[in-house]
């Protein structure tokens, strides 16, 4: 994994002053989950005159939170929750936004704004629709102003929905935790009742067994590790020929190893075999095994666009198919059924130079996880995707420097990710507390430039 050299330097006293002198981008050091820390350290503000607005600062209350309504114009604030459920009309925003925005230069480091809202989808009225979405490009926009390692990203209520379903907590928890540390301008939609909040926050997934595929390394070890942090047992699947990284990995989370290709036919019934003989059921799949094959299309040859889909998507539909007829993979617990996350990325949204055919399965990725929702909902389960943007991996460190350098400020944190930050938000969509959220691509991007 390469250094970023820039952003310890500006970490630097001597390099802040130099760098803020010459207006240079001012990466800050995020802060990220650990178990042991507070959730969030200083007041949470609750804006909004609303039942949800009561809902969630009572809800935040219950985390023994110093929750307030209201600031004094001096005082430091951890996080700003701005409700705006009731705005029918654009002009109805003004109010709490204007609130929100007197408290912005209060706001400490790796601060955190959380704007709640209705689906704008949900509503056919064009002004009920039009305050919405309004809700959402201010959230967005305020992501792009925030400093010091503070986000901004909403939750989307869908309609009748009221903020004591567990989604809500969950996704609240999940935002203003270090868990969304390279998280920004983005939003959690909460479409279900479904959920069920742990008994010990630390451990989520206590008790739950997960597979990850492409696991030996990246991306993949480190969501292996995070799993098993917030109590999963793990299956870690790979190709044959990283054998021996597979077996460290696997060894290092406690986990088991199963080599395989999951291009095969058989994948599924494999992984369904190898869980049901270590540990007699099947919680959660991660499909993160991916390759790139990078080309301009004009270059293009069969191999390389045939193998791309081949691994990024359709064996990811195959196994699907399989694991959703299984009986093993249907357990219903506390009214939470079987989670599956994928990992999709910003090219398969914005596109990319050379990567028609990686482009292609990832936003094939995103569509399999919107249409499987439904699927996934008769069986009180979930299926969403992760978007990585830039995140310092093997593969990332391999660009030329220049291009990795543009790649790494292009965003409103103005640092790349890490390859925990992409597993944060994996464990997070794998959680009983999301199990409200489905069909979603939640993107991990520190809010990149391209693929708005
Ligand atoms: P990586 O190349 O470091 O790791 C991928 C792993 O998948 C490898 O261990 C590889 O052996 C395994 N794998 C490949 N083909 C397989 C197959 N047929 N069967 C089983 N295992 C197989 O990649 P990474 O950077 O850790 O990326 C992980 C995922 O995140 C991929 O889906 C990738 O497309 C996605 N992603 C990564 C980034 C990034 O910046 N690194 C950005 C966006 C998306």
């Amino acid at each position: 994994m390469a250094t970023d050299t820039y952003t310890e330097f500006v970490n630097s006293g001597l390099g802040r002053k130099i760098t803020k002198s010459l207006g240079l981008p001012q990466p800050a050091k995020l802060r990220r989950y650990r178990p042991e820390a507070p959730l969030i350290e200083g007041p949470v503000v609750v804006v909004g005159a609303s039942e949800v607005a009561d809902n969630i600062a009572a809800r935040l209350l219950t985390w023994d939170l110093d929750v307030r309504r209201h600031i004094g114009p001096k005082e430091k604030v951890a996080a700003v929750v701005a409700v705006f459920d009731t705005a029918a009309t654009p002009a109805d925003l003004s109010r709490n936004v204007l609130e929100l925005g007197g408290m912005l230069k209060q706001l400490k480091p790796s601060g955190r704004v959380i704007t709640v809202f209705r689906d704008p989808e949900s509503t056919d009225d064009p002004t009920a629709r039009a305050a919405r979405k309004g809700a959402e490009g201010m959230t967005r926009s305020l992501a792009h102003e925030m400093r010091a390692g503070a986000t901004a990203n909403g939750i989307v209520l869908h309609e009748q929905l009221d903020a004591t379903a567990p989604g809500v907590a969950g996704a609240l928890r999940y935002l203003l935790s270090g868990r969304s540390a390279f998280v920004s301008g983005q939003f959690v939609s909460v479409n279900s009742v479904n959920g069920q909040l742990p008994h010990d926050w630390a451990a989520p997934l206590q008790d739950q067994v997960a597979v990850v595929t492409g696991a030996a390394r990246g991306i993949g070890a480190s969501i292996a590790k995070v799993l098993r942090r917030d109590g999963a047992q793990v299956i870690l699947v790979d190709v044959p020929a990283a054998g021996e990284a597979l077996a460290a990995a696997a060894n290092e989370v406690e986990g088991t190893a199963l080599q395989l290709d999951i291009t095969r036919d058989d994948a599924a019934e494999r992984i369904l075999d190898h869980a049901q003989q270590h540990y007699g059921r099947l919680d959660i799949v991660v499909h993160n095994a991916g390759i790139t094959r990078d080309k301009l299309l004009a270059n293009m040859d069969a191999p390389r666009w045939d193998s791309v889909i081949a691994v990024n998507i359709e064996s990811q539909l195959r196994m699907n198919r399989t694991l959703l007829g299984s009986e093993l993979f249907s357990r219903v617990e506390n009214g939470v059924g079987p989670r599956i996350v994928s990992l999709a990325s910003t090219s398969g949204i914005a596109g990319n130079r050379g990567q028609t055919n990686y482009a292609a399965s990832k936003s094939a990725v995103m569509g399999m996880v919107s249409a499987g929702s439904a699927q996934l909902e008769a069986r009180h389960g979930t299926i969403n995707a992760v978007a990585p943007g830039f995140i310092e991996t093997e593969m990332t460190a391999k660009m030329p420097l220049g291009t990795r350098e543009v790649a790494r400020r292009l965003n409103s944190l103005s640092q790349g990710g890490l390859p925990v930050d992409v597993a944060e938000t994996v464990a997070f969509l794998a959680s009983p507390s999301a199990a409200g959220t489905s069909g979603l691509t939640l993107r991990v991007c520190g809010q990149n430039l391209v693929g708005a």
